[in-house]
């Protein structure tokens, strides 16, 4: 079964854990990195990882058995009906804040919280690198479905410079993006005086680096907030200092990225939630609602990289960020998406891992040359840094080609 390989003589990059493991329920491996305040982030980062148990489980899988047996979703709901009555407002206000694209998370959240349970809700997005096609249609058909809407859009020069460092320094042109999708709603709530922030899905779906975290109704502070002046802060492993003397930015220019200080929050009564804290959240479920009432449409075509058509369509950079991710890590986004439908038994382990097989690292070669062009980079350079991303732990290069040195259906062969 599990493959356990000791690699003490290889190298190890991010501080990955040097033994692969995968979990014996699903196709996760324990090389995935943890969602984390990535202000900080620098070359040297040490990555914090999925936690795996002693029998082989990561976090994801067990905390999807407490959602079949252990969690009381009637009292959940009771505990939104509570927050929600806090909360709500009768002035024509709004009451909460909702970051989101129009997908079908921010999709459902937004029109179950309006709908069922009486919210007012605006609607914050972060704009995409680039916009694809598909992307802009949902977006637009959530508004029109009946939601306000902020569209907040960075500066084209600096996000693109952002993105080609990020890319450049530490192989994650997605960065930028990330940063903003997790501060726009946050901003606007402290703008508009709106202390409640609603997020749907929980990241702890796709792992957490303890099994306490679960337990956790949103993200802590430290995702978006810094205590120390900007001198402790990097975007795209550039320190913000240096971006303003060496790249002709101003401070202004970079507001949009930095987190926010303590003396921004100090007084202001945040909360921030995860609808799928409260609500048994099913992928599949939120997909149909969100069809249905905020006139969301799939991919019409395969989303490279996967075997999925709904997931993660607004940006023509995605499928860098995935392709990107398996270079790192070894874990692409078939990988993701497979993981997910095992934990909400929509297909078996054995399924899981063909699909892995059949499509992870699939390279993203419909948006490669726009991609390029916006990074300012040549592919020569690009291939460059994909293969000096490569940690020797995880890759080896067999008659010229790169391959795995753990695959999850290498465990089957
Ligand atoms: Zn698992």
């Amino acid at each position: 079964m599990g493959q356990i390989t000791t690699n003490n003589e290889l190298e190890v990059k991010y501080g990955l854990p040097a033994e692969v493991k995968f979990c014996k329920k699903c196709v996760l491996s324990n090389q995935r990195p943890q969602p984390t305040n990535e202000a900080g982030f620098t070359k040297d980062s040490v990555k914090e990882t999925t936690f795996f148990d002693e029998e082989g489980v990561c976090s994801a899988c067990r905390y999807a058995e407490m959602k079949d047996n252990v969690i009381d979703w009637e009292e959940r709901e009771k505990e939104l009906i509570e927050l929600c009555d806090r909360f709500r407002s009768d002035d024509g206000s709004y009451d909460c804040i909702i970051p989101g694209s129009g997908g079908k998370d921010s999709g459902f959240t937004a029109h179950t919280l309006k709908d069922k349970y009486g919210m007012h809700p605006l609607t914050v997005t972060w704009a995409p690198h680039k916009y694809t096609d598909i992307g802009w249609k949902n977006f637009q058909s959530w508004i029109h479905s009946g939601f306000d809407n902020i569209l907040i859009t960075p500066n084209g020069r600096v996000h693109r410079l952002l993105t080609r460092l990020a890319f450049i320094n530490l192989l994650h042109p997605f960065q930028p993006f990330v940063f903003g999708q997790r501060l726009a709603g946050l901003r606007m709530a402290l703008k508009f005086n709106i202390p409640l922030v609603f997020h749907g899905e929980s990241p702890f779906e796709y792992g957490c680096s303890t099994m306490n975290e679960t337990e956790e109704r949103g993200f802590r502070k430290k995702y978006f907030y810094s205590d120390s002046n900007h001198e402790s802060i990097y975007l795209g492993g550039v320190n913000v200092n240096e971006l303003i003397k060496e790249f002709d930015i101003d401070l202004n220019d970079l507001q949009l990225y930095l987190p926010l200080i303590e003396k921004e929050l100090k007084d202001f009564p945040l909360e921030y939630h995860f609808l799928g804290y409260y609500l048994r959240w099913d992928p599949q479920e939120v997909y149909y609602h969100a069809v249905e009432n905020t006139g969301f449409e799939a991919n019409p075509e395969r989303t490279e990289g996967t075997y999925s058509k709904y997931a993660s369509l607004d940006d023509r950079i995605d499928g860098f960020h995935y392709y990107t991710s398996f270079i790192k890590f070894g874990l692409g986004r078939a990988t993701m998406d497979a993981a997910q439908e095992i934990r909400n038994h929509k297909i078996v382990r054995a399924e899981g891992a063909a699909l892995v097989k059949k499509y992870d690292g699939e390279f993203p070669q419909k948006y490669f040359k726009e991609i390029l062009e916006y990074m300012d980079i040549d592919e020569e350079y690009f291939w460059e840094l994909i293969d000096q991303a490569r940690s020797p732990h995880l890759w080896k290069k067999e008659g010229g080609v790169w391959k795995l040195r753990h695959a999850v259906f290498y465990e089957d062969q």
